[in-house]
């Protein structure tokens, strides 16, 4: 079946076509430089945006895979988590298109749309495997079994996401937002071993995670180096601060590919556009004999085509759609693939 996708629940309005794992089209209008001189999404500021380039994008969509609205066999939304306001545009489109075509409704979940859409780059999900879904919002550890029916939590954030930490990180350094690029650019330049942030929960024999301890390190580091003059360079600070995220990162999911005898390893979202993870996760990996699985950054950060891959999952599965009185849910938790 056609999945149309439609992804609302931050400030990229992504609308995407599936069929199975062939990824038909991908298009995202975003309001990050809305926001960006505020540090931070204003929820209001999304919703008006995606409200505008909603119909827009799905044109679009619909332009580039060559298909018309009347094609399209069922239609993915977002439901949570997110953005109550942001959520609530696209569901409500969603559900017009659904009405208006006579199609089914899948109010599906974000957080595993990032991991459904590595199989538009590399062919169905290994099944199972660790899933490192590493965001704005979210910092997971995830034991799939099925991405549609089968998703457990083994380990999660205690306080900061691993995205949050970048953007935080790079508003003390004075890095414009989001903070993610900037601080992976300026760490290509800097020495990562000139200083040694600390590591969040390493060896504590869980899953979850911690960065808030590291952002507060780094605060007080650049403010000792603004009153003692011996400021260390921001490509430095930078290298250190993504060095000790992703050295957190990476050994946690390759010890639980060990750990449940897993052979796969898939990492996702916003923050799997780093190009040191990208490197350490490869190293590690390749050191343990786990495959490692990363969709280009493109398909890291939100779009709609995320959506329709975790829809076309679904509609496989053979779950009944959801009703047109669909709500969304803000806190929809990662090991519910469908909402309601
Ligand atoms: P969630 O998916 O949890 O609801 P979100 O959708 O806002 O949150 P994403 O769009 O998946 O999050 O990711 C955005 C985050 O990714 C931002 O925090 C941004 O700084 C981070 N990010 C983007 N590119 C990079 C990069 N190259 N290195 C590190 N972080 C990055
Ligand atoms: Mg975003
Ligand atoms: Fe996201």
């Amino acid at each position: 079946p056609l999945v149309l996708g439609i992804e609302t629940s931050c400030d990229e309005t992504g609308v995407g076509l599936v069929r199975g794992c062939e990824l038909l089209s991908d298009e995202v209008a975003s309001s990050v430089e809305q926001h960006a001189r505020f540090g931070g999404v204003v929820p209001e500021v999304a919703s008006r945006a995606h409200l505008e380039a909603m119909s827009p994008t799905v044109e679009r969509a619909l332009d580039s895979a060559g298909a018309r609205l009347e094609d399209v066999d069922a239609i993915a939304v977002t439901a949570g988590p997110g953005l109550a306001g942001a959520l609530l545009v696209g569901v409500s489109a969603a559900k017009a298109y659904a009405l208006a075509l006579d199609k089914p409704l899948y109010g599906v979940n974000h957080l595993l749309g990032h991991v459904a859409v590595d199989q538009l780059e590399h062919g169905p999900l290994p099944t199972p495997c660790v899933a490192l879904l590493v965001s704005g919002g979210h910092t997971s550890l995830l034991l799939v079994r099925d991405v549609a029916t089968d998703v457990r939590l083994l380990g999660d954030t205690v306080d900061d996401a691993a995205g949050e930490a970048y953007d935080k990180v790079a508003r003390l350094l004075g890095l414009p937002y989001p903070g993610g690029p900037p601080i992976d650019r300026a760490a290509r330049e800097g020495d990562p071993l000139a200083l040694r942030f600390p590591r969040g929960k390493l060896g504590d024999g869980s899953y979850d995670f911690s960065f808030s301890g590291l952002k507060t390190a780094v605060a007080r580091q650049v403010e000792d180096g603004q009153s003692n003059g011996l400021q260390p360079s921001v490509p430095d600070i930078a290298g250190a601060f993504q060095e000790s995220v992703v050295d957190v990162l990476t050994r946690k999911a390759v010890d639980a590919c060990v750990e449940y005898g897993v052979g796969h390893l898939v990492i996702s979202g916003g923050v799997a556009a780093n190009s040191r993870l990208r490197d350490l996760a490869g190293q590690r990996c390749a050191e343990t004999g786990v495959e490692l699985r990363i969709p280009r950054p493109r398909l890291c950060t939100d779009n709609g085509a995320m959506i329709a891959a975790l829809g076309a999952d679904i509609v496989a599965a053979g779950f009944p759609p959801s009703p047109l009185d669909l709500a969304t849910d803000t806190s929809l938790p990662v090991e519910r693939p469908l909402a309601g």
